[in-house]
C-alpha cells in the first residue's frame, strides 16, 4: 500500500484502545492496524495549511506570509488570555475570532508526565487531551468564552505547568492512584476572584488508553533531517508515532507536510 498527501495532526476515536487515523488529503488511514508492520515514510514537500503555497512551512503548518497573517495563527490560540474578541476588538479578524472565542471553553487538569493546566473550547474534548498524550484528566472550569478560560490559566500556572515535557508523556510513568480531583480541590484557591464562579466540581476523570507501551530509549526525529524513513511501527501516543528502537515521529509537527506512507 501506498499513500501520498498532505498530512494533518491524526484523527482519533476515543476507544479502548484509541484510535489513530494518518490524515492525508483525501484518506484516512487506520494506524492501530499498521502496529507490527515494516513502513516507509517519504518527505515529498510541502503545503501550506491555510494557502497551500509549497514553500518551506514557516510553523505551525503555515507558510511564513500565513503565519504572521491568518486568524488561524495568531497570538490567541497560544495565549487565550489575550483574546479580546468579547469586547469586539479585532486582532486579525474578528468574525473567525468571534467563531473561535465566543464559544464555550474548559480549562482543564490533565496528566501528561507531570499534572498540567490546558485551555480548549469544549466541543475540543477529549481530543485535545488525546493530542497532547494525556493519561488522565478532569475539567475544572467551564467558562463562556476564550478570554475567561485564559485568565485562570494564567493564575493557575503560576502553580503547575502548562506545557507537556513530551519525553516524560512518551516516558508514560504514572501512578494508578493518582487523583486529579485532588489537585482540583487544592487549586480552587488560586482561581482569580471575578472568575470563582466558573469552578466546578462536576466533571469526572477521564482515562485515556493508548497503543503503547514506552521503550527505553526516546529519539524524536523530523522528516526534514531524515526525509526517507523506515522502521516497524510499534505504538501511538500523544501525536507521535513509535517505531521500533526508540524513534519517534510527531505527526502534529509535521502538519501541511507532504508525505509518502508506504507499507513494506
Ligand atoms: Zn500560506
Amino acid at each position: 500500500m501506498k499513500f501520498q498527501g498532505q498530512v494533518l495532526k491524526m484523527s482519533t476515536i476515543n476507544d479502548t484502545p484509541i484510535q489513530y487515523y494518518m490524515n492525508f488529503s483525501n484518506d484516512l488511514i487506520n494506524m492501530n492496524q499498521l502496529i507490527g508492520k515494516k513502513l516507509k515514510l517519504t518527505l515529498i514537500g510541502y503545503q501550506c495549511v491555510n494557502c497551500g503555497n509549497d514553500e518551506r512551512l514557516y510553523r505551525m503548518g503555515f507558510c511564513k506570509n500565513c503565519f504572521f497573517e491568518s486568524p488561524y495563527a495568531s497570538d490567541t490560540i497560544i495565549r487565550p488570555e489575550l483574546s479580546t474578541a468579547h469586547l469586539g476588538i479585532a486582532e486579525r479578524d474578528l468574525q473567525v475570532e468571534q467563531e473561535i472565542q465566543l464559544v464555550p471553553h474548559v480549562v482543564y487538569l490533565a496528566y501528561t508526565g507531570d499534572v498540567k493546566v490546558g485551555v480548549t473550547r469544549f466541543n475540543q474534548l477529549p481530543t485535545r487531551w488525546i493530542d497532547q498524550g494525556a493519561t488522565f484528566a478532569l475539567p475544572i472550569a467551564k467558562t463562556t468564552n476564550r478570554y475567561e478560560a485564559g485568565m485562570i490559566e494564567v493564575a493557575l500556572k503560576e502553580h503547575l505547568p502548562d506545557k507537556t515535557n513530551y519525553k516524560k508523556m512518551l516516558q508514560d510513568d504514572f501512578e494508578d492512584d493518582l487523583d486529579l480531583a485532588d489537585f482540583r480541590n487544592k487549586i480552587e484557591q488560586y482561581f482569580p476572584e471575578e472568575f470563582k464562579n466558573f469552578y466546578s466540581m462536576e466533571g469526572e476523570v477521564s482515562r485515556l488508553d493508548y497503543p503503547y507501551e514506552a521503550p527505553a530509549n526516546i529519539n524524536v526525529f523530523t522528516l526534514d533531517k531524515n526525509p526517507e524513513f523506515e522502521g516497524t511501527l510499534a505504538g501511538i501516543k500523544g501525536q507521535y508515532l513509535y517505531f521500533e528502537g526508540g524513534n519517534f515521529i510527531n505527526m502534529r509537527s509535521h502538519e501541511g507536510y507532504v508525505v509518502e506512507l508506504e507499507t513494506l
